[in-house]
C-alpha cells in the first residue's frame, strides 16, 4: 500500500514539507512492520493505522500525534522494539506509543471481574501523563467502530458497549464533541439496531419533506450576512441520530425542524451580535430562548449565541434554533482539548482559542444500559468520574510539554510551578495561561496551558506566597525554602514580629522570655532547640505568633493572679501585730515588713516611717541598710500575746531538674507543716527558684524545716 497523493498534499499544507516527510517516514516504518498482516475485513493491516492518522490530521492534531497514529499498533502487534521507535522518531513519540501499548497490555491481562475497570483506570492514568495518548486512542477506536461491520455480532455488541461506556465519556471529558457524536451514533447502530433504523428513517424522511424550508433558511441567512457585510459561513446539518433518539425518548417527537442544527460561523465576536440582531429582524424570536454563552460561557467554557426563531407558515410558524459563534469557538466546540494542539502548532498564523477548558459539564447518564459492565463497589466512584468527566475539588492543567498536572481547585500558577519542580517555583517571576501573561495569583481552570516564567535574578519566594498558594506541597516547599535559605533573615523577622505583637498586647518580649520554663515548653513542643530557632520558625511561618506569645501571656496572667492572692493572704495573716512591743512607742501603729516577713523568735527592730507607724523588720533584713538609721528603734516580741500560727515564706534555690519541686513539697508535708503556696521560676543562669509559703507555729519549727530542705541533694540554698 502507498500513501495517497491527496493526503500527502494535505499534510504538506498543514505541517510543512519537513514535517510531512517525517509523517511519510512513519507511514513507511509502520507499513514495513505490518507487512503481511491483514484485518478481519481482508484488507492490508496498514490501512487501519493509516486511517487513524487521517482522522488525527483532520482534527489537526500535532505532528507527534499523527506519527503515533501510524505507529500505534507497532509495539503490540509487530516485532518493533521501543528502541527502534526512539531512534527513528524520538522520545515524545516513543512515550505516546508506550502509553498506548499500556492500554493494550491491560486488555490482554484482564482479571475476571474488574477487567473493564482496570482498563478505565489505566487509561486515565495514561491520560494523566500525556493527553495525546487519548487522542490517538480515540481516533483508533473511532476507526475500529467505523469498520466494525466485519466482526462477529457478539464482538460488535461488546466493542460498541465498551465504546459507549468508556470512550464516549472520554471524548466528552476532553470536549471532543465531533468524536463523541460520531462514536455515539456508531454505538447506537450496534447496540439498538431497531431504534437506530427507525430514527435514521425518521430523520431522512423528514429531512426530505422539509428540504425546501431548510434551503430557504440557509439562503436567507446568507443573504442577511451579505446585507450586513459580514463574512459568514452557514452550516445546516442533521443532528446526531443518537442525540435525536435520546431527545425523542425524553420529550416525544418534536417538530421536524428540530432535527436540523443551523450554525452561523463568523470571524469576530461583534459579528455574532450583529448577526443575532439581523436574524431577529428577519424572524420573530421565541421568548426566553435567547442564550448568550459568549458573555456568560458555560462551566466548560462553551461559547456561542443560541436563539430560537419562528419560520413563518400559514398556521403561525415553526420554531427552529440557530447557533452563532466565531471560528475559534467553533473549533473549540468540535475538538475541545485537541483544539489547543491545533493552535499551538500553527499558533503564528491562527488566532488563539478563546475557550480554555475541555471538560464538558454534561451529565447525560450513560449508566442505564451499562450497569452490568462494572460490579465492584470500589470502582463505582471511578466509573462515575470518567462518565461525568468530573473530579471533585481537582483541576487538571497542562505543561508546555503536554504533561497533565493535577492540582487542587483554585490553584494558581505558583502551585503549578511547585508541582513541577521546587526550583521552578522558587525562581518563578510570572506566568502565562494559554499564552497570555497573567498575575501569579490567577486561579487556573482545567484544560489551561500553563507556562512558568523564571529569572535567575529572582529573589526567591515571597512570604505572601504562603497566603495565596492552594496546594499543600507548594506551601510546604515555600516554608522549607524560608527555613533553609533565609535563616538569618528569618531570625530577625521572627524576632521583630514577636516584639511588635508583644508590644501591641502590652508586654515586653524580653520580660516574657525570662520565663525559661515556658520557653522550654514551646521549644520542645515544636522540636526546636534554641531561641533563634524559635524566632526563625516564626519568621518562615512554621509556628504562629500566637502559638508563642499566647502561651507566655496566659502563664504570666496565672502568675500575677497567684502573686496577688499571696500578698493578700500574708497581709491578712499578719495583720494583728499586737504581739510586738516597741520600747516607748506602744501607741504606734505596728506593721510587719513584707520584705523579710519576721515571725516570733526572729531578732527584730522597728522602723519609724513618716506618718505610717512602725514597720517591723528582721534585724538581718537587707532593706534596713537603705533606710535612715536614726529612725530604727529597738523592739521585742510580746510573749504573752502570740498567735497560734504565722505565715512565713522562703526561697529555695535548686537545680532545675524534674522532681525537685516534688521532693521539697514532700519534705514539708513530712514535717507536718501546711503549705500556703508554692511558686516556681527559673533564673537567667538556669537554676530553679521556688518560693514557698508555709503556716508555722514557731521560728524553731521554720528553721528546722529550712535545714531539712537544705539537705535535699538538688537544693543549693534556702533563703528567708
Ligand atoms: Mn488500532
Amino acid at each position: 500500500m502507498v500513501m495517497e497523493q491527496e493526503f500527502l498534499k494535505q499534510i504538506e499544507n498543514i505541517y510543512g514539507k519537513e514535517n510531512a516527510n517525517l509523517i511519510v517516514k512513519a507511514f513507511n516504518f509502520a507499513n514495513e512492520k505490518h507487512s503481511g498482516q491483514t484485518r478481519d475485513g481482508g484488507e492490508e493491516y496498514i490501512s487501519h493505522p493509516y486511517n487513524v492518522a487521517k482522522i488525527l490530521v483532520n482534527m489537526r492534531a500535532d505532528v507527534p500525534t499523527v506519527i503515533c497514529g501510524l505507529l500505534h499498533d507497532c509495539l503490540e502487534d509487530t516485532n518493533c522494539t521501543e528502541k527502534e521507535i526512539l531512534d527513528a522518531f524520538g522520545e515524545v513519540v516513543l512515550n505516546i506509543c508506550v502509553g498506548l501499548s499500556k492500554i493494550e497490555a491491560i486488555k490482554t491481562a484482564r482479571t475476571k471481574n474488574n477487567e473493564e475497570n482496570e482498563n478505565l483506570r489505566k487509561m486515565l492514568l495514561t491520560l494523566g501523563k500525556d493527553a495525546r495518548v487519548a487522542f490517538v486512542k480515540l481516533a483508533d477506536r473511532l476507526h475500529n467502530m467505523q469498520t466494525l461491520s466485519v466482526k462477529s455480532p457478539e464482538k460488535q455488541l461488546k466493542i460498541a458497549q465498551e465504546t459507549l461506556d468508556i470512550f464516549v465519556p472520554l471524548a466528552e471529558r476532553l470536549g471532543m464533541n465531533k468524536f463523541k457524536h460520531k462514536m455515539e451514533d456508531l454505538c447506537f447502530k450496534y447496540i439498538y439496531p431497531k431504534e437506530y433504523e427507525e430514527t435514521k428513517k425518521f430523520l431522512e424522511e423528514n429531512y426530505k419533506k422539509s428540504e425546501n424550508i431548510l434551503n430557504d433558511i440557509k439562503n436567507q441567512i446568507e443573504k442577511l450576512a451579505k446585507q450586513y457585510n459580514i463574512d459568514a459561513q452557514i452550516q445546516s446539518r442533521i443532528k446526531s441520530s443518537y442525540g435525536v433518539f435520546k431527545k425523542q425518548r425524553q420529550k416525544g417527537k418534536d417538530h421536524v425542524l428540530d432535527i436540523i442544527a443551523h450554525r452561523i460561523i463568523v470571524k469576530e465576536i461583534k459579528d455574532c451580535y450583529t448577526m443575532l440582531g439581523a436574524v431577529h429582524n428577519l424572524w420573530k424570536p421565541v421568548d426566553g430562548r435567547i442564550k448568550d454563552y459568549i458573555a456568560m460561557p458555560k462551566k466548560n467554557l462553551y461559547m456561542s449565541l443560541h436563539t430560537t426563531v419562528l419560520y413563518p407558515t400559514e398556521n403561525g410558524g415553526i420554531p427552529f434554533e440557530i447557533q452563532i459563534r466565531t471560528e475559534e469557538m467553533h473549533i473549540y466546540c468540535e475538538y475541545g482539548m485537541a483544539a489547543h494542539w491545533m493552535y499551538k502548532e500553527q499558533g503564528s498564523k491562527a488566532t488563539k482559542v478563546q475557550g480554555n477548558s475541555a471538560i464538558y459539564n454534561m451529565k447525560k447518564s450513560l449508566s442505564k444500559n451499562s450497569s452490568n459492565v462494572l460490579k465492584s463497589d470500589e470502582s463505582e466512584e471511578f466509573l462515575q468520574i470518567i462518565k461525568t468527566g468530573f473530579y471533585v475539588n481537582k483541576i487538571f492543567v497542562f505543561t508546555p510539554n503536554f504533561n497533565v498536572i493535577e492540582l487542587p481547585e483554585g490553584a494558581i500558577p505558583l502551585d503549578f510551578a511547585y508541582a513541577i519542580h521546587t526550583n521552578l517555583g522558587n525562581k518563578c517571576v510570572g506566568a502565562k495561561i494559554n499564552g497570555k501573561m497573567v498575575p501569579i495569583n490567577t486561579p487556573l481552570q482545567t484544560g489551561d496551558f500553563v507556562e512558568v516564567l523564571t529569572s535567575s535574578n529572582s529573589n526567591g519566594p515571597s512570604r505572601d506566597w504562603l497566603k495565596i498558594c492552594k496546594s499543600r506541597s507548594a506551601i510546604a516547599k515555600i516554608k522549607s525554602y524560608f527555613k533553609k535559605e533565609k535563616k538569618e533573615e528569618n531570625i530577625k523577622i521572627g524576632k521583630d514580629i514577636l516584639e511588635e505583637q508583644a508590644k501591641r498586647k502590652g508586654y515586653s518580649l524580653s520580660k516574657l522570655f525570662e520565663d525559661k520554663e515556658t520557653l522550654g515548653e514551646i521549644a520542645a513542643k515544636h522540636h526546636l532547640l534554641t531561641l533563634d530557632e524559635i524566632y526563625a520558625a516564626v519568621g518562615y511561618g512554621g509556628i504562629t505568633v500566637s502559638q508563642v506569645l499566647g502561651k507566655f501571656i496566659s502563664k504570666q496572667a496565672q502568675r500575677e493572679k497567684k502573686e496577688k492572692k499571696l500578698i493578700a493572704q500574708q497581709e491578712n495573716a499578719n495583720k494583728s501585730s499586737d504581739s510586738i512591743i516597741i520600747d516607748g512607742h506602744d501607741d504606734l501603729l505596728k506593721k510587719v515588713a513584707k520584705c523579710c516577713n519576721p515571725i516570733p523568735g526572729d531578732d527584730i527592730v522597728g522602723y519609724v516611717s513618716r506618718g505610717r507607724g512602725v514597720t517591723i523588720h528582721r534585724r538581718d533584713c537587707a532593706t534596713l541598710k537603705c533606710l535612715e538609721q536614726d529612725r530604727i528603734v529597738e523592739t521585742t516580741w510580746n510573749k504573752q500575746s502570740l498567735s497560734e500560727f504565722y505565715n512565713a515564706n522562703f526561697k529555695v534555690v535548686a537545680k532545675n531538674a524534674s522532681g525537685v519541686l516534688n521532693s521539697i513539697s514532700t519534705k514539708i508535708a513530712d514535717n507536718k507543716v501546711d503549705i500556703t503556696f508554692i511558686n516556681g521560676d527559673v533564673t537567667k543562669s538556669g537554676d530553679a527558684v521556688i518560693t514557698v509559703g508555709v503556716r508555722i507555729k514557731t521560728r524553731e519549727q521554720l528553721m528546722d524545716l529550712i535545714n531539712k530542705i537544705k539537705s535535699i541533694p538538688a537544693v543549693y540554698d534556702v533563703l528567708r
